[in-house]
């Protein structure tokens, strides 16, 4: 008798074997999912809670407060009205008016002697122009583009401090850098100096007198007469009159 063994099950083909396999409640990773079912790896997702430490909560606490300082001339503008008030020159240099407030000032700028101050190359930017008068403590900025309309109802803008304004560190360095030539405006007390200093070297001269033909000498520009005598004979005489710088 033959040995016979148990037949060996035909082996299933793989396909079917992964059906079977695939057949359960878990399907495998990366199996396809149908368009009308959600795919559970998507709903899973999720961020891992961000880490606000002490630190963090501090430096944020931190920009606020400078955020609040930094903006504080704005917030004071933002709070006053806007219809321009009317300023002088004077007055704002005196101290008068707040700044951080809608102002009109009637000044004459000196243009000649603007700064062109921009952030960027090919932009316009702007022209800082001293007021005249003011001594350089009263600026204006306005438009750095030369064809504006002429500001004839004055200068409505925002008055403020100049070293408040981020344009300030440069326009200090230009205007430093170039000294700007114009009016010299001079005290009276430079003025008296400057007369005694002319006065003083000025040499005498040699004058005729014009009434009675002797020479004198005098540091005078007008005189004409060697003495009060001869000046009062021409005062006598009518009509004649003492000739301006005649000598
Ligand atoms: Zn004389």
């Amino acid at each position: 008798m033959a040995e016979t063994t148990p037949p060996t099950p035909p082996p299933t083909p793989p396909d079917v074997r992964s059906e079977i396999a695939g057949g359960g409640s878990e399907p495998d990773p990366g199996a396809p999912i149908a368009p009308d079912q959600i795919d559970p790896d998507l709903v899973k997702l999720s961020r891992t809670r961000p880490k606000i430490g002490v630190i963090t909560a501090a430096g944020i606490v931190f920009l606020c407060s400078v955020f609040l300082l930094r903006l504080g001339p704005d917030r004071r503008f933002a709070g006053k009205g806007s219809e321009p008030q009317p300023a002088t020159v004077a007055d704002v240099l005196a101290g008068k008016v707040d700044t951080d407030k809608l102002v009109v000032i009637t000044a004459e700028p000196l243009v000649s002697h603007a700064i062109r101050t921009t952030t960027s190359k090919g932009s316009l930017g702007l022209r800082i122009v001293p007021v005249r008068g003011s001594g350089d403590r009263l600026w204006i900025a306005v438009s750095g583009d030369g064809w504006e309309a002429p500001a004839v109802a004055g200068y409505a803008g925002r008055l403020r401090k100049l070293e408040d304004l981020a344009f300030a560190p440069a326009t200090q360095d230009h205007a430093a850098e170039h000294p700007r030539r114009g009016f010299a405006e001079w005290t009276p007390d430079q003025h008296r100096a400057k007369q005694h200093a002319m006065w003083a070297k000025r040499e005498p001269r040699t004058i005729t007198c014009r009434v009675c033909g002797t020479e004198f000498q005098s540091t005078g520009m007008r005189a004409a007469f060697c003495s009060r005598r001869c000046q009062r004979t021409t005062e006598r005489k009518p009509g004649a009159g003492v000739q301006p710088d005649g000598g």
